[in-house]
């Protein structure tokens, strides 16, 4: 892993295919992004991965909920209510920012600059902010300026609910007003019944699900980090009340351990407590990434307490506890909450894969001393294996065909001819792609072919019928 910046980041992926501008041609939509050939492919084998590891386990069932739910669900979770950022705009830049992120900044420009004890008194107010006129209080006597055009004549700070709105039904009223989900953690807990009946489960068991939520951010920024639409991998852990603090700890490590297992760097993701617990935690960490802009959250883990079903119960009338059948308990589960965004941690994934090296011109038959190499985890690799026959001519093509089309049956696999096998190396190195095979005059006459490695760029010569076998160890 290097330091890179978000700028070549961004470049590769649009030169590349795994990220689009959305409606680009229309000038684009702020904070919306599309996925391009590779990414769509990156983004499902990361979403596999967390499905196979969450879910293909004896305690946890998943879910697809609806996107749109009954508008009761918002008041019940909170959402309606608290679901805010406070937002200010400077009177001369007409920029708008929130002002919690505001102030966030200026006290990490007082840490840089060493002035440490005032930076802790900033966030200690900030922490202890709840009205808007708090943060209003802050920016002025700290005299924050605006980041843009330096001036200090701030509009006074408004709570701005993040929640998109739309309307169910022709009629544009308040009767029929709906809201894009803004989380998926809701749809779970609606559907803790359901689950719990018809899967037949008991306390401790999980439900998770994966999908989109909207929120209508005030400021997008940093690629694919705060998107206006993205999309959630989010796990409920129901359990019995005074089990928390042990399944808290569990969850934590179990998810720190799933970064690592896809290849993740110990030093390049950690913890970090939050200062403020929202209110209807009793702890939460959150896990960060080293991005190129700085430390930035990519998964949260929460002790929700029994919050949001006894709100529920609360808002829709219906019981949601469990009964332990053999000792006859009877209580409102506590929840852990395990929540990552899929297309954040996506990010995270890219920018760590990134590398750029020097290498010696004929290390690997490549022309190149550099190479571009994004050294994903099999697993996550958007293709697992190029098949490049040497020389476009007796009978290799043929050969390699045949081999392509039989890997395409278990993998995304691509086929290339074109120019010297070393161009063909880099131009799999800046996808990831883990391995390529490459087929010569020997592999015709002894069914062999050469796997080259992505990351050591060995070769080595393996028998046809074994090739498969070796990509599905990798991705172990
Ligand atoms: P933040 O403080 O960054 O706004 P949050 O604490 O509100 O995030 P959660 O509600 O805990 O975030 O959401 C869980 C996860 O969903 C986050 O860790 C992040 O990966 C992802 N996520 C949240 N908001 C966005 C967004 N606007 N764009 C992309 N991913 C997001």
């Amino acid at each position: 892993m290097q330091q890179v910046t978000l700028d070549t980041i961004v470049s590769l992926a649009k030169r590349r295919g795994f990220v689009f501008q959305s409606s680009e041609i229309y000038g684009g939509l702020n904070g919306c992004w599309d996925y391009g050939p590779l990414g769509v492919e990156l983004l499902r084998n990361l979403k596999d991965a967390w499905w196979k590891a969450m879910t293909y386990r004896d305690d946890i069932e998943g879910v697809d909920a609806a996107i749109l739910m009954h508008p009761r669900v918002w008041e019940a979770s909170g959402h309606v209510a608290n679901f805010t950022d406070p937002m200010i705009d400077n009177k001369t830049s007409k920029a708008r920012y929130r002002a919690d992120n505001l102030i966030e900044d200026y006290i990490a420009k007082l840490e840089k600059n060493g002035k440490t004890e005032r930076a802790t008194a900033v966030a200690e107010r900030l922490a202890a902010a709840r009205e808007p006129e708090d943060f209003y209080q802050i920016i002025v006597d700290e005299e924050i300026g605006d980041p843009v055009g330096g001036t200090k004549d701030w509009t006074p700070v408004r709570y701005f609910n993040l929640m998109f709105k739309t309307f169910v039904g022709p009629v544009e009223d308040t009767n029929s007003v709906v809201y894009l989900r803004p989380e998926t953690a809701q749809g779970i807990f609606v559907n803790f019944r359901n689950v719990l009946d018809s899967a037949r489960q008991k306390v401790p068991f999980g439900i998770a699900q994966i999908g989109k939520a909207f929120r209508n951010e005030i400021n997008t920024k940093y690629f694919l980090f705060r998107t206006r639409e993205f999309e959630q991998m989010e796990m409920q852990y129901f359990i019995k009340p005074g089990t928390h603090t042990e399944q808290f700890a569990y969850w934590r490590e179990q998810r720190h351990q799933w970064f690592l297992d896809l290849g993740m760097s110990p030093d390049m993701i950690r913890f970090k407590p939050h200062d403020k617990l929202a209110h209807y935690a009793d702890a939460a960490v959150d896990i960060e990434f080293k991005f190129p802009f700085g430390w930035g959250e990519i998964e949260g883990i929460h002790s929700r307490t029994n919050f949001d079903l006894s709100r529920h119960e609360e808002y829709s009338g219906k019981k949601l506890e469990f009964v332990d059948t053999v000792t006859r308990d009877r209580f409102v589960p506590y929840v852990i909450e395990t929540s990552i965004g899929a297309s954040r941690s996506f990010m995270a994934f890219l920018c760590h894969a990134y590398n750029v090296e020097t290498v010696g011109a004929t290390a690997d038959g490549g022309e190149d001393a550099e190479r571009t190499v994004l050294k994903f985890h099999p697993k996550l690799a958007p293709v697992k294996a190029a098949v490049l026959p040497l020389v476009k001519k007796d009978g290799m093509p043929e050969f390699a065909d045949k081999m392509y089309r039989d890997l395409q049956k278990s993998f995304n696999v691509q086929y290339d001819e074109s120019g010297a096998v070393g161009r063909r190396y880099r131009r799999q190195d800046e996808i990831g792609t883990p391995f390529c095979m490459t087929i010569d005059g020997e592999s015709l006459q002894d069914n062999t072919v050469t796997i080259r490695e992505r990351d050591t760029m060995q070769q080595i010569r393996v028998s046809t019928d074994k090739v498969k076998e070796y990509i599905l160890k990798a991705m172990l």
